[in-house]
């Protein structure tokens, strides 16, 4: 028997997304969804089954509805709501084509509490949930369509109820009362949340603590009575709900409403003989296109560009089609001091500068020699993977903070010897780990007084956090002077503040390939295709050789060559070596493709990696393997950036 086509929550907001996704979401062997897993390691990663089983807590009598069939669900919820009073965790309820399992459903009489638990970081002291002008804001209003989604629902059902909506989140404003609390709730491999609390803790009242339970009944009967928002709407929102839901029920596709929100669409796979690019599909029905309009790129391409909507308003859908103006005022070409934004998107239109176009990127080497004359040897190339875990570690931390458990580092010499020299993992279930981190990158750091690196500015971002954690630590500990003068004069302001290369490679280099991404995934095979010194040195087996290039997990007599160079002088990506051992980071059942091309491209892997040590029962050489995988990944985006400042030093002493 086929499975029952309901709207479910997830579906519902699949579609306010854009209606056409519900026609390709489930159909992975047709349509690839490179967010498949997503939701999965996204309540891994932020703390999702922890938070779920915490709030289970403030009801003690609350029963759970463990059926996962859809009608056994709603036979069993049926015959609980016949009670006058009673608490539900996952009750089953269905109306017509519309299908939802609500998170908390507390039922007194005709009065019902609808609860949405969400792992989504709050501030009871400082709510932002709206903006200056009063609506809801943007990072939030998700969460009340699915609340006020679940709402008209219940509604339905029970037509003369009271109905409150209620959104439970971790509050950032209570700290913790005791330690080890995210290590009372360990995720059971069929993925199941077992919850110990420990004698002497009671779990009701640290529920009632942690968590802030905010009636949203307001704005969710504001948002069932507006016009609903979406990419081809807006409708009234019943309107919406019983379109999708037809639609859905009979895998009939709407019209796709293409536009700037194509961007990020998950069903842009990369197409095969076997696969369809739901993407492609819509943009094709939409224009009339064929493969070959897309080969000279789109206006979603266009980096950082907030015009694309309205381009695509006037008609311009291709990046061919763009003139100078359409993107604003500004100067053709680069100067000095590197490129602008709208400089840089130009350049992805018209492509590269006259002078540029044989070797195939544009580098600004007046200003990269600029900078480098601040910069001392030895370099010291750093890394770091973090981690937000809802529920604190230690008592007197509070929801959410950030956790810095790795570090790469390699160093360059004068010479131009590159050397992996030091790394830090710490990811025992339980430990706090940013002081020992910040006394080992102390350690690696405190012999000479050489440039640091970074790529991004979230290493600048976590270090200010530990300093933070140190200064309000009711505990302090005996080195925190030492600890926080060394983390100073790391950070902006400071008299060894890390530079940012991501931020110079925004301004100073553009390949084509990078489709205007200063992204290290993206410009490293860039850098690599432009560079013969580079292809000469990493096609050979000199990485971790004892001769070669010392390396800490690498190491071994043959050494390894991160690339091949093809005879038409392409190479190879490096991180396409690593990908096996990426998906060791990540939990079973995620979708490989989506896995290869998004999630860890993104990084999203050594988070979800950090939550299974922490969170999931697993043997050792499951854990060791992950770990090892860990250090490996982490390894190679600190050689990532040797290698770009390698290429650049090539190209400033030559030019
Ligand atoms: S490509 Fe655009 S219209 Fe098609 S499903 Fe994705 S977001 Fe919707």
């Amino acid at each position: 028997m086929s499975k029952p086509r309901y709207l479910t929550k997830s579906r519902f907001k699949l579609a306010v997304d854009c209606p056409r996704k519900l026609f390709y979401t489930g159909k992975r062997d047709i349509y690839p969804d490179m967010m498949a897993g997503d939701a999965f390691m996204e309540m891994l990663a932020e703390g999702g089954y922890q938070v779920g089983a915490l709030a289970k807590l403030r009801y003690p009598e609350g029963i759970e509805i463990h059926d996962t069939d859809h009608a056994t669900a709603e036979a069993t919820t049926m015959k609980l709501l016949a009670r006058d009073r009673v608490v539900l965790f996952e009750p089953a309820i269905r109306v017509g084509d519309f299908f939802i399992r609500i998170d908390v459903l507390v039922k007194d009489g005709n009065s019902f509490e609808l609860i949405e638990v969400k792992a989504k970081s709050y501030n009871s002291e400082k709510p932002e949930l709206f903006g200056a002008r009063g609506g809801i804001r943007s990072n939030m209003l998700p969460y009340f369509q699915d609340a006020a989604f679940q709402t008209w629902v219940l509604q339905q059902a029970f037509p003369g109820a009271v109905i409150k909506t209620f959104l439970m989140m971790p509050d950032k404003a209570q700290t913790a009362p005791v330690g080890g609390i995210n290590q009372m709730f360990r995720i059971l491999p069929d993925r199941e949340v077992e919850t110990k609390i420990p004698p002497g803790v009671d779990g009701q009242a640290l529920a009632e603590l942690l968590l802030a339970k905010v009636d949203v009944s307001t704005s969710v009967a504001d948002i069932l009575a507006s016009p609903l928002g979406f990419p081809g709407g807006p409708l009234p929102f019943a309107e919406a709900a019983n379109f999708w839901a037809k639609h859905y029920a009979t895998d009939q596709p709407v019209v796709p409403p293409i536009g700037a929100h194509c961007g990020g669409c998950q069903f842009d796979a990369p197409a095969d003989g076997y696969l369809t690019s739901g993407f492609r599909e819509c943009w094709k029905e939409a224009l009339g296109w064929t493969d070959a309009d897309f080969a000279i790129g789109t206006v979603l391409d266009l980096y950082n560009c907030r015009k694309k909507q309205s381009l695509i308003d006037q008609g311009i859908y291709k990046l061919s089609q763009v003139q100078k103006d359409d993107l604003g005022d500004f100067d053709e070409e680069p100067g000095p001091n590197g490129m602008s934004i709208k400089q840089r998107q130009w350049m992805q239109v018209a492509g590269l500068p006259d002078e540029d176009r044989a070797r195939g990127y544009y580098l600004e080497t007046t200003l990269v020699r600029n900078e480098m004359t601040g910069w001392r040897f030895p370099y010291h190339f750093i890394d770091f993977e973090t981690a937000a875990v809802a529920l604190p570690f230690h008592a007197g931390m509070r929801p959410y903070e950030s956790l810095a458990f790795q570090f790469s580092h390699h160093v360059m010499e004068a010479n131009g010897d590159v050397r992996h020299v030091g790394q830090f993992l710490c990811a025992e279930p339980g430990v706090f780990p940013n002081y020992d981190f910040a006394r080992a990158l102390m350690r690696d750091l405190c012999n000479d007084d050489g440039t640091v690196f970074m790529w991004s500015h979230h290493e600048n971002t976590i270090l200010n956090a530990i300093a933070r954690q140190l200064m309000e630590d009711d505990n302090p500990q005996d080195d925190q002077e030492e600890l926080m003068n060394f983390l100073g004069s790391l950070t902006k302001g400071g008299d060894r503040a890390i530079v940012d290369l991501c931020d110079l490679a925004g301004k100073a280099y553009f390949h084509p390939d990078t489709h205007g991404s200063s992204s290290i995934k993206k410009v490293l095979p860039a850098i690599l295709k432009g560079s013969d010194e580079l292809k000469a040195k990493y096609s050979r087996q000199v990485y971790g050789a004892p001769s070669g290039m010392p390396s800490l997990n690498f190491a071994r007599p043959e050494g390894f060559a991160w690339i091949d160079v093809g005879s038409d002088g392409t190479v190879s990506d490096p991180y396409n070596r690593l990908k096996a051992m990426a998906r060791d980071m990540l939990p079973a059942g995620i979708d490989e493709r989506a896995a290869d091309d998004s999630i860890i491209a993104e990084g999203g892997a050594a988070a979800t990696a950090y939550a299974r040590l922490q969170f999931e029962q697993m043997d050792t050489l499951t854990r060791d393997r992950i770990k090892s995988a860990l250090l490996r990944y982490c390894e190679l985006d600190t050689l990532a950036m040797a290698m770009v400042v390698e290429a650049w030093r090539a190209e400033c002493a030559e030019d």
